[in-house]
């Protein structure tokens, strides 16, 4: 039941990370806080299709 997921920053709307999440746990979408290379800090990054 492992789905996997691209993280977005959103603020430059980079795609930062790839990963995977489990759909049972998590069955709504994901805001990790990540450091972003393009922002150069870390910012809010979203979980997207
Ligand atoms: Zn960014």
């Amino acid at each position: 039941m492992r789905a996997s997921i691209t993280l977005e920053c959103t603020e430059c709307k980079n795609r930062n990370y790839n990963s995977d999440k489990n759909k049972k746990q998590n069955p709504d979408r994901m805001e990790l806080k990540k450091y972003c290379s393009n922002c150069k800090k870390h910012t809010v990054h979203k979980e997207t299709k």
